[in-house]
C-alpha cells in the first residue's frame, strides 16, 4: 500500500512528496553515477511525486543519450530523485532516493526487496555479478 513521504535535500531548499509502496520493491544499481552516489531508490509515477518548494535549486545533470535526469540541489548536492523519461518505450517515472526520505521506518524498508540492475553494462533487467557494495 502506497504512503505519502515528505522528503528533502540536506540544506532544505528542496522539499517534496512522494507516494510510495516500498513494500513493492526498491532498486539499488552499478551504473556510473548510481555507484558513486550509492543510490537506493523506490520507483514512483509522474503523479506521485510533488516537489514542495526548491524549483529554483534543482539543477538537472544527465549523460549519454540523457533519458535520466539526475537532479541535485545546488546549495548542497544532494539528489532527492532522478526523473526519467525513456522516449522509446514511452516509460516515465521517478525514482525517489529512500535515504531523502522522512520517517522511513527502518524495519520497513529492510523487509523490502531489493532489485539490482546492471545499469554499469546497460542490461537494466539483468542482476550484476556482484551486488555486494552496492
Ligand atoms: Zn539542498
Amino acid at each position: 500500500m502506497k504512503k505519502t513521504y515528505r522528503g528533502g535535500c540536506h540544506c532544505g531548499a528542496v522539499r517534496f512528496e512522494a507516494d510510495l509502496d516500498i513494500s513493492a520493491g526498491t532498486t539499488k544499481c552499478n551504473c556510473s553515477i548510481c555507484a558513486k552516489a550509492r543510490l537506493w531508490t523506490a520507483e514512483a509515477a509522474p503523479d506521485d511525486v510533488r516537489l514542495l518548494s526548491g524549483a529554483d535549486e534543482l539543477q538537472d545533470y544527465g549523460f549519454k543519450a540523457h533519458v535520466a535526469h539526475h537532479y541535485f540541489c545546488r546549495q548542497c548536492g544532494i539528489r532527492p530523485f532522478q526523473w526519467v523519461d525513456i522516449p522509446a518505450t514511452g516509460r516515465r517515472y521517478y525514482n525517489v532516493n529512500l535515504a531523502c526520505l522522512e520517517g522511513l521506518d527502518i524495519d520497513e524498508l529492510m523487509a523490502a526487496p531489493v532489485t539490482h540492475e546492471d545499469g554499469f553494462n546497460d542490461r537494466w533487467e539483468a542482476t550484476p555479478a556482484e551486488i555486494r557494495h552496492l
